[in-house]
């Protein structure tokens, strides 16, 4: 018998029918000698939904008090989908009870809309599982200090589940989605792109910094921290599946790297048109010059990602660098305004056309010739890198967007990602 976490999204939630299903299969999973905690996000759509009523109530509001309310009234999705799903395995014959983020209580900060989860009490929980319920715990949600209701950032539920299966140090903890695992990279743009059976957390971590949404990046970091073991599935199989044929389906992702049983170099290739590029050109060369630049960016809460500085001819150099491209207007407005004046800069360009193409593994990390390999490839399309940076076990470059499908279907065929390693 093992304590188990489920975690549901809220497609997998989309309907009393399917809420029926997810207690279906949660049943099974009890009936089958398992501790069951069940970590539900509201029904699709339905935090858009109350988002979108404040927004229409409240068009700009920034304030406290006004964060304060949204947290009060999103949490209410996940609260109805929990009871909504407890009322179903209740249904099915499975004594269940739900609880609120206070009630457990999962406590935070007091960040409202993007709080971190401080610490999980786990009496309340263990006394149910103990007496024979399925438990179900909201996701999303928590409780500050003063008995605030706040909430952990969009799909957050994920981060719950891994907290929750943290707290109670389960055995698994099952992301349930509307995707069948993690793949080599996205369907969408390579169709022969293949699911990968495992893969080990910081390579989860690098791709869900980069784009793929499979996850929220805080749950990855989380389970890293705490080593849960995870595992990302399908909710759409049918719920009565071979409960051991389900255990392993999806992709786990692992911590050991000899675990790593497919032993490919390059995992996978991640991507993100979500950026912009802006250079600072001709600032002199003296100390200081990253951070009265950086450091202003920063102050706005304008978060950098790629930054290159070139060497200096004459005392002057250029400096560039990518943030999203949601803040590309603001961080160029900042620049021109606040920094330009202050360092006598030459001016400031920019290009929010640009994209990040990134190959992610592991085996990076005691293998040499990668990143050339991708360069040749990229050269052998005819593909313009237009910034490079690395870490141990990623790659990326920067390249005009219109390029992107190319580059990422190039990529995937010139490291084999559609073969199964032997
Ligand atoms: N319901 C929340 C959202 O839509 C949290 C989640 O689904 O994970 O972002
Ligand atoms: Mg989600």
């Amino acid at each position: 018998m093992a304590l188990i976490v489920h975690k549901y999204g809220g497609t997998s939630m989309g309907s009393a029918e399917r809420i029926r299903n997810v207690a279906k299969r949660v049943a099974k999973w009890a009936r089958a000698g398992h501790q069951m905690v069940v970590v539900p996000s509201a029904m699709s759509g339905e935090t858009n939904r109350l988002l979108g009523l404040a927004k229409e109530l409240a068009p700009s509001r920034t304030s406290d008090a006004y964060h304060r309310e949204l947290d009060m009234l999103a949490a209410t999705g996940e609260q109805a989908s929990s009871a909504l799903l407890a009322i179903a395995l209740q249904a099915e014959g499975m004594a269940s009870v739900s609880y609120a983020g206070w009630q457990v209580p999962i406590r935070t900060d007091n960040s409202y809309t993007k709080a971190r989860i401080e610490s999980i009490e786990d009496t309340r929980v263990r006394a149910d599982l103990d007496a024979g319920r399925v438990v179900i715990v909201t996701g999303f949600q928590g409780v500050d200090a003063e008995g605030n209701i706040t909430t952990l950032g969009r799909g957050g539920s994920d981060t719950s589940a891994v907290a929750v299966a943290a707290a109670l140090k389960a055995s698994e903890c099952l992301i349930y989605t509307d995707v069948d695992g993690v793949y080599t990279t996205d369907p969408r743009v390579v169709p022969e792109a293949r699911r990968l059976h495992t893969i080990s957390f910081e390579e989860m971590l690098e791709m869900a910094s980069m784009g793929s949404k499979v996850l929220q990046i805080r749950s990855v970091e989380f389970a890293g921290k705490y080593k849960v073991p995870l595992r990302v599935l399908s909710s759409f199989t049918a719920w009565d599946i071979d409960i051991k044929e389900e255990a392993k389906s999806g992709t786990l992702i692992t911590f050991e790297e000899d675990e790593h049983m497919e032993q490919a170099i390059v995992s996978g290739i991640a991507f993100n048109r979500d950026e912009a590029k802006i250079s600072v050109l001709g600032v002199p060369d003296t100390p200081g010059i990253a951070y009265q630049i950086l450091g202003a960016v920063a102050d706005a809460n304008i978060d950098v990602d790629v930054i290159i500085q070139n060497v200096s001819k004459d005392g002057k150099t250029d400096f560039s660098f990518t943030v999203n491209r949601g803040d590309y207007a603001r961080a160029i407005e900042i620049l021109k305004e606040r920094v330009i004046p202050k360092l006598g800069a030459h001016e400031v360009t920019g290009d929010a056309k640009i994209c990040k193409v990134s190959i992610v593994g592991i085996g990076m990390r005691s293998h040499v010739g990668i990143a050339s390999k991708m360069f040749r490839c990229l050269s052998e399309e005819g593909i313009n890198i237009q910034m490079i940076s690395t870490s141990e076990i990623k790659t990326s470059v920067v390249i005009d967007e219109k390029y992107m499908e190319l580059a990422v279907r190039a990529l995937h065929k010139a490291f084999d990602l559609e073969q199964v390693p032997a």
